[in-house]
């Protein structure tokens, strides 16, 4: 909510982009899913990566829609469009909030966890280790070695987290923007950092996004279903 309003600024230059051929559809796009954004910016994200991002940000008169200047390069219009309705998908669904509250409670056990899991592990080694207590300083490497273990645990239950909301925004994009070809020259150009192929449980533990695979195979479902059942004697 507050990185791409005033923490992204200090290291990226935003300018107001003036290119009614991509902004024209972007804003259309953003006003058919009530968001109410009349500008879009571009950042320029060359500076440090070739990797192709955007986003829907801030709130009230920081609301925001951004593209990054490796999307504006490389991206078709349809890639474009497919994109930003990922990322509305992301503001209409409302992740972040919805996140805050989740990893607020994840945060909560976790320290639950950790407070048990070291008074257990003081009442049985704490003599030993020479640790007077839960409020002694040498307890640091104990609370570092179970925090990396639990953090080691949750790993795959934290990208499938990430992972099914992805799916989500991937959802509401294709549906938006109706750009499944778009979508799925999206995903090759992921591929570029991202394994397209990997196994189930690969992806399972790995993956903070859906594949570049299961992406491209939803995107073309959708084509496959929406051609059926809106262009008569397509599909069939
Ligand atoms: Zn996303």
């Amino acid at each position: 909510m507050f990185g791409p309003v005033f923490v992204f600024p200090i290291f990226n230059k935003f300018t107001v982009l003036d290119d009614p051929r991509i902004t024209r559809p972007i804003l259309s796009l953003a006003r058919a899913n009530g968001i109410a954004a009349d500008k879009v910016y571009d950042m320029d994200a060359s500076r440090q990566t070739t990797r192709m991002s955007a986003n829907v940000s801030g709130f009230g008169s920081t609301m925001r829609i951004t593209l990054n200047d490796n999307l504006l390069r490389r991206g078709s219009p349809e890639e474009i469009q497919a994109v930003m309705g990922h990322e509305m998908g992301h503001y209409v669904l409302h992740h972040i909030a919805k996140d805050l509250l989740y990893f607020s409670v994840v945060i909560l056990i976790f320290f639950g966890l950790l407070r048990w899991s070291l008074e257990r592990a003081l009442a049985r080694w704490g003599e030993r280790w020479q640790i007077q207590g839960i409020g002694d300083v040498a307890v640091l490497p104990l609370v570092l070695l179970l925090a990396s273990l639990f953090a080691f645990v949750y790993t795959p239950f934290f990208n499938t987290h990430i992972r099914t909301n992805e799916y989500e925004a991937d959802m509401y994009g294709l549906n938006a923007s109706r750009q499944p070809d778009g979508f799925a020259r999206a995903a090759i150009h992921l591929g570029e950092y991202r394994k397209m192929s990997p196994s189930p449980a690969e992806e399972w533990i790995f993956f903070d996004h859906p594949s570049g695979r299961n992406r491209i195979k939803a995107a073309m479902r959708w084509k496959a279903e929406s051609l059926s059942r809106f262009v008569p004697g397509a599909g069939q």
